[in-house]
């Protein structure tokens, strides 16, 4: 097991940031920091190691920083969930509701074997309205997706009663 390490005090907090009344967490402080981001991916590796993930899958931006050093720490590849129109070949794609407006999942068709077992990371689960949509994207790939997992998790928005998936965070606020 990894030692404790406070993730917390690595994060902050920027006021009205993108808009105004938004408290948003910012992982730059925790990414600029060696030992605590090795800390952090050591211990969102202990986290979904127990669900044996044959391959991780990272959600387009922040996902991604998560989804990569994770990959090499348990010795797995990765693929890219990403917002419309980025991955080229044949992808599919996935609508879903936002407070005011839909957005869009999109990933390469062939980009995980049937049947595979794919753990989904993010940097953060908020209303979990793109986790769960991930999730259904890589289902319709024909995945199975043993769990979801993120740095971190405003509990407040209750985003994982949205999951059907059981949901690894390392950083909560409440
Ligand atoms: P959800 O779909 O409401 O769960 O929002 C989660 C998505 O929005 C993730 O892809 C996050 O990267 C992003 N997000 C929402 N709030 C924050 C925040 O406070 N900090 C960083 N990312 C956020």
């Amino acid at each position: 097991m990894t030692e404790p390490f406070d993730l917390k005090a690595h994060i902050r907090g920027i006021p009205d940031f993108p808009k105004p009344g938004i408290l948003f967490y910012d992982i730059s402080t925790l990414l600029r920091h060696g030992p605590a981001w090795r800390a952090a991916v050591a211990q969102l590796a202990d986290a979904i190691r127990p669900y044996k993930p044959d391959i991780l899958a990272g959600i387009e931006s922040r996902g991604f920083l998560v989804a990569a050093p994770l990959a090499l720490e348990l010795g797995l590849g990765f693929v890219m969930i990403r917002k419309p129109g980025k991955l080229p070949g044949l992808t599919i794609g996935l609508n879903y509701a936002l407070e005011y407006g839909t957005d869009r999942v999109e990933m390469q068709a062939d980009a995980v074997p049937k049947g595979a077992r794919v753990v989904v990371l993010d940097d953060l689960l908020a209303t979990g309205g793109t986790m769960a949509a991930s999730i259904n994207l890589l289902r319709q790939a024909g995945a199975v997706v043993p769990c979801a997992a993120a740095l971190i998790e405003l509990s407040f928005l209750e985003g994982r009663k949205r999951l059907d998936v059981p949901v690894e965070t390392l950083v909560r606020y409440e």
